[in-house]
């Protein structure tokens, strides 16, 4: 007789993405004996091989790593808090914050712009971001009307060509914001990597996913501690 076995389950996909969040998961992997066989900046596939036959990466988008991993297109992967906040976590199981990746989420305003006159209850303000979730729940707990205007990227020009008062991006140096006049006017959360898995494949493929969990965990108990805040930032 026959028995009736679920397919076999011998292989786990990791979504990363590439820039700061491939590289600095790289000592992680290493710590799992895990190393790609290709570098993200050279090669243009989005499918890596690892020396280990039962493991790959693959690489997306930072803003669709949960979306893969919710999907189960993904058994694991590397996401920010910002990210995560902004999808909201369905079907995700979050064990392990990495530590990387670390910065904060912010609001910035024009150098001179009256921030604290804006930011009463029953204030209005218009703010540029794209992370529409985030910047509404904030300002909403700060009882002010906001008018969210949503973007991609380089949310730094907003404020100076007149498209928003302020704007909510992850800040780490402040460098940027500087380079074009702008400052730091509140801190919304801190933010670091945070290793996610698909709640189902944990089930399935616990056998190889757990000894994966316990050597990332591993090498962060023995290398280091959680996000510090920047040089100059008070903690
Ligand atoms: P993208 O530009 O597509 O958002 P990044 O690789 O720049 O991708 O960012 C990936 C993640 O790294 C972000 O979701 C955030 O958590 C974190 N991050 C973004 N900018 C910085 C920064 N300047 N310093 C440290 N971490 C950052
Ligand atoms: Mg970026």
């Amino acid at each position: 007789m026959l028995s009736h076995k679920p397919p076999a389950v011998s292989s786990i996909t990791l979504a990363l993405s590439k820039g700061r969040i491939f590289e600095e998961t790289l000592p992680l992997l290493a710590a799992a004996g895990i190393v790609p066989a290709d570098d993200p900046e050279r090669s243009r596939k989005l499918i890596l091989d690892t020396n280990r036959p039962g493991v790959r990466l693959v690489i997306v988008r930072a803003a669709d790593t949960p979306t893969y991993v919710q999907y189960g297109a993904a058994d694991l992967g590397i996401a920010g808090k910002d990210v995560l906040c902004e999808h909201g976590g369905a079907g995700l199981y979050q064990p392990l914050d990495l530590n990387i990746a670390c910065c904060r989420l912010c609001v910035a305003v024009k150098k001179g712009f009256d921030y604290a006159a804006a930011a009463r209850p029953g204030g209005r303000i218009r703010v540029a971001t794209k992370y529409i979730g985030a910047a509404k729940a904030h300002f909403a707990g700060k009882g002010m009307h906001v008018d969210l205007i949503k973007l991609y990227g380089s949310m730094e020009l907003a404020p100076l060509v007149g498209l928003a008062e302020a704007i909510v991006d992850v800040v780490s140096s402040g460098a940027t914001l500087r380079a074009n006049g702008l400052e730091e006017a509140e801190e919304i959360m801190s933010i670091s990597s945070r290793l996610i898995v698909n709640q189902a494949a944990l089930k399935l493929k616990r056998e190889l996913i757990q000894p994966l969990l316990d050597a990332f965990a591993g090498a962060l108990a023995g290398e280091r501690g959680p996000c510090s805040p920047p040089a100059g930032h008070p903690a």
